[in-house]
């Protein structure tokens, strides 16, 4: 056995407990979960079915297990994990599943097949053939944790002229963007870039809410690798941040993963360091415009507007009314795709698989079924709550000739605002022409 098959079967030892196990064993293989894959939608093959891709860790699971798999492999279909077979689970779980979870609220016996996967991640990962691309990502962000200091006073300097962005747009000349503010009742925690910090902070500045920015982003490639180890080393410098400044809770910018890792995952990683309550900005502008906090223009966009599910927010964590409730106070013509809700079909860029260029095609392909559900719609704009969600949607729309906008819900929220002047574009290239077009569509009555 070589020392990189020896790792992987390792670290699926130490990865079994009850639900994994229960996931390994309950099986009918009666094929119900092959429609509820956005792969076998795409491309009906028997490897499309989530069973099938299953079934290639189980093979393996079985060998080390069973005894009698031990001696008759060909009789159980167990196989000895080898360097190939490796290499195909490396694929299989990098690139054939974004863990949206669709096939096991669709299975009759609820089997987890993307913690399966998961658990091939991280066997992948400590065998060292994960993409390399999230393994650097997630070091990089861990070697931010431990020193600050050293990218510090660029990250001030730049939120000093988002600051300027921020006044100039609101007409307000004391706006500001707090950065490490000891006893904020809230942080917030943006992803890498400006379109995920200037939006938030109208927001919350017209809220009059006593918050202040992490420095840290709440994107965390560690979960993407399904290496729990780097998954919390990432998450630690926020909950650090969060314990330092004796804040009462943590707003995670719209991101599904990222939510999903804080609001369910992260709080057990640090019994006793926990003590925050966790919220998506789509709940909190969703909570402002019930409270009345911020004004919005109730006629801002009369063009067919839909919403895209993501999975992390909607399937996974229930965050399906919210973002509906907002777009109600914005949106004359509002289409669901159909399936939608906790039903919706993955886009296909959740799983990290967006930052993986070598499977770029096949991700553009496992999309169609949702490029086919938006072109239903007849929307012209696009809005999706998650990063990860809008580059793939944006990629569809190139592919496929849909010839949407997409935007994410703050920004339109922001602009609904009807502020002194319109939000710049930001260096999301596609979000930016989507949103210079829409205020050429629907320009400010004033
Ligand atoms: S995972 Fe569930 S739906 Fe799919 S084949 Fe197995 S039992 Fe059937
Ligand atoms: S989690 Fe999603 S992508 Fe993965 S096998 Fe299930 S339905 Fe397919």
């Amino acid at each position: 056995m070589t020392a990189q098959v020896e790792l992987a079967l390792n670290t699926l030892e130490a990865q079994l407990n009850q639900p994994l196990e229960t996931a390994l064993e309950a099986c009918a293989r009666c094929g119900l979960c092959a429609e509820a894959c956005h792969y076998y939608r795409a491309q009906p093959s028997v490897e499309h079915i989530p069973a099938f891709r299953a079934e290639q860790l189980r093979s393996v699971y079985r060998y080390e297990r069973d005894f009698l798999s031990r001696l008759f492999p060909f009789w159980t279909g167990a196989k000895k994990l080898d360097e190939k077979t490796l290499l195909h689970l490396t694929e299989i779980a990098f690139s054939q599943c974004t863990l949206c979870r669709r096939c096991t609220i669709n299975c009759p016996l609820g089997v987890d097949t993307p913690l399966l996967m998961r658990a091939v991640r991280a066997m992948t990962t400590a065998a060292g053939t994960a993409p390399e691309i999230l393994v650097m990502l997630a070091d990089a962000a861990i070697e931010k944790g431990a020193d600050p200091s050293f990218f510090k006073e660029l990250f001030l300097e730049q939120i000093r002229e988002i600051e300027e962005q921020l006044r100039n747009i609101t007409g307000d000349p004391n706006a500001t963007i707090p950065v490490e503010k000891q006893g904020a009742r809230v942080l917030y925690v943006p992803l890498a870039g400006v379109h995920t910090i200037l939006p938030p902070a109208i927001v919350f500045n017209a809220a009059k809410e006593d918050w202040t920015l992490s420095i840290f982003e709440a994107a965390n490639y560690g979960v993407f690798l399904g290496d729990v180890n780097r998954a919390k080393q990432v998450a630690k410098r926020i909950v650090d941040e969060a314990n330092r400044l004796g804040v009462q809770e943590i707003v995670i910018a719209e991101c599904g993963h990222a939510y999903a890792s804080y609001r369910w995952d992260v709080p057990n990683w640090f019994p006793g360091q926990f003590h925050f309550k966790v919220r998506s900005m789509i709940e909190v502008l969703a909570d402002y415009l019930r409270e009345g906090r911020i004004q919005v223009d109730p006629n801002f966009i009369t063009e067919p507007v839909t919403y895209h599910d993501s999975c992390n927010l909607a399937r996974n964590s229930g965050l399906i009314e919210e973002p509906r409730f907002v777009l109600k106070h914005i949106v004359k013509d509002f289409r669901e795709m159909t399936p939608n809700k906790a039903e919706a079909l993955c886009c296909g860029g959740g799983g990290g698989l967006v930052a993986l260029a070598e499977y770029t095609e096949r991700r553009i392909q496992a999309g169609r079924p949702k490029a086919e559900q938006i072109q239903k719609t007849g929307a012209r704009l696009v809005v999706a709550a998650c990063e990860n969600c809008r580059l793939q949607i944006g990629d569809l729309n190139e592919r496929y000739g849909l010839n949407v906008h997409i935007t994410a819900l703050t920004d339109l929220v922001v602009r609904a605002m009807r502020l002194p002047k319109p939000l710049p574009g930001t260096e999301a290239e596609h979000l930016f022409e989507g949103q210079k077009e829409m205020v050429e569509l629907d320009p400010p009555a004033h």
